[in-house]
């Protein structure tokens, strides 16, 4: 789909936490500066956390918790060595049931579970293209809600 600007991206990530679903993983793949920190900000936005949603660029995790609601922002792009993963006890933080939103995942192999839902994120001339690739049932329904007209 379509997205025009930085509103409706985090638009669609509110959206998507509207699906009323609160464990799960989801991979955000994009090139730098395509607008996956800014739409798992409004995921976590969407579940009540008023405190700013940095990028976890630098820290390589974000954690947040919510009515015993808990979610893990990774950043995976300046990871040198998978290892780094253990030392911050990612193996924990991905055995919790959290709702983990993931940005490079594929630099954290092979520790990094497998997603129930992708989100690709794609240039435009002018705004994103988002695609959503749900691997089973669960990624279905984070993406259906945001597949309906709003
Ligand atoms: P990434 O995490 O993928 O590197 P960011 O979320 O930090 O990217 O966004 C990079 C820039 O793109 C920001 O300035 C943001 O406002 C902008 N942006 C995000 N989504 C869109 C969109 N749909 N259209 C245009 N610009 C966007
Ligand atoms: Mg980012």
């Amino acid at each position: 789909m379509f997205v025009s600007d930085e509103n409706a991206m985090r638009s669609l990530g509110r959206k998507v936490a509207g699906a009323g679903e609160s464990a799960g993983v989801i991979y955000l793949e994009g090139e730098l500066g395509a607008g996956k920190t800014t739409f798992a900000r409004g995921v976590i936005q969407q579940f009540g956390i008023t405190s700013r949603v940095k990028s976890p660029t630098y820290t390589l995790v974000e954690p947040y918790t919510i009515r015993e609601i808990r979610i893990y922002h990774f950043d995976f792009y300046r990871l040198g060595d998978p290892e780094e993963l253990e030392y911050i006890g990612a193996r924990d933080y991905f055995a919790e049931g959290a709702l983990c939103l993931i940005e490079w995942p594929e630099r954290g192999q092979p520790l990094v579970p497998p997603p129930d839902l992708t989100v690709r994120i794609s240039f435009e001339s002018i705004g994103r293209c988002v695609e959503f690739l749900p691997s089973n049932q669960l990624g279905t329904r984070f993406a259906s809600i945001a597949l309906r007209a709003s």
